[in-house]
């Protein structure tokens, strides 16, 4: 497995000259464009991996998931999908427009950005810091590392220049869409998306829904089936930006990508994927990331359709 694993790299590594590292968050810049790395674990617990394994990088928009399921875990289910729905949106992730076209106004899922401002603001606790606890206590637990920090230059980045998240945050505020306090919000929405992983984490958080919430070494249940269930569905219809559909038909699996380069990808009952390279298309995606998702599923028959 790790020698495929090798052969993708090597065969993919070309195309990241293609693509550009995410510059509109400053600290983002810093990352080396030509990294590719990558790291699978079955449903034995065997670790497979190639390229930059060991590289951190921030988890960016695959936080969105773990918020989900943490919001989901800590609120009536109605009750978060009268915040934010469940549709596709085809436009960019940060995109505002249709915070005002919809007739709603409701953001139209939990993996754009103003749907996930949403899911961030219903995380539980009764001060900012116990929220900040509770989450990055629940990515730990998810990726079984204790390790897991927050990158502060990229958190302090974010904040400066998040102009655009704040102001969908003021909207969503004004629409009654967010009822908790929308500074702190966001703020607890820039620190989730700059906590460092590496594939490894990533692989791992993606076995995890891979096997429907159960941790595969201890037996026991982190997260509900049906929650579960409902991430990798939003992961499928939602998880690629604007190019979810696309990823779909010719990748096939599950998975959630993030603007710090990382794919995180999730083929139940089977195993969890995590994958880095941080030059993106110019949709946002891991250019690398996404040839390496496509071969691996046609070497292994991955397409869950
Ligand atoms: N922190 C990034 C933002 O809010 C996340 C975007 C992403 O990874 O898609 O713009």
């Amino acid at each position: 497995m790790e020698k495929i694993l090798q052969q993708i790299i090597n065969s993919n590594k070309k195309y990241t000259l293609d693509g550009q590292v995410a510059s509109y968050i400053p600290e983002l810049r810093n990352a080396n464009s030509e990294d590719l790395g990558i790291c699978v674990i079955d449903m034995n617990n065997s670790m497979y991996s190639a390229g930059d394994c060991d590289k951190k990088f921030t988890i960016q928009s695959i936080s969105k998931t773990i918020v989900l399921a943490m919001a989901l875990m800590d609120n009536e289910w109605d009750y978060v999908f009268s915040k934010v729905g469940m549709e596709p949106s085809g436009d960019p992730f940060n995109s505002i427009m249709k915070l005002e076209t919809n007739d709603t106004k409701k953001p139209c899922n939990p993996m754009i950005n103003a749907g996930a401002i949403v899911t961030t603001s219903l995380i539980k606790g009764n001060t900012l810091q116990e929220k900040e606890d509770r989450m990055l206590a629940f990515f730990r637990k998810l990726a079984k590392n204790d390790t897991l920090q927050i990158n502060e230059s990229v958190y302090k980045s974010e904040k400066l220049t998040g102009d655009r998240n704040r102001a969908m945050g003021y909207l969503l505020k004004n629409d009654g869409y967010i009822e908790a306090n929308v500074e702190e919000t966001l703020d607890l929405y820039f620190k989730q998306c700059s906590i460092e992983v590496t594939v490894k984490d990533l692989a791992r958080i993606g076995l995890l829904f891979s096997n429907y919430g159960i941790d595969i070494e201890t037996g026991k249940r982190i997260i509900s089936e049906e929650i579960c269930r409902m991430v990798k569905t939003f992961m499928i219809t939602c998880g690629m930006y604007d190019a979810s559909g696309e990823f779909a038909l010719k990748v096939g699996i599950p998975a959630k990508s993030g603007v710090g380069g990382g794919i995180m990808a999730s083929v139940p009952r089977k195993i969890g994927i995590g994958v880095y390279g941080p030059a993106l298309d110019k949709k946002g995606n891991s250019i690398g990331g996404l040839r390496v998702l496509k071969t691996l599923s046609k070497k292994l028959n991955l397409n869950i359709f």
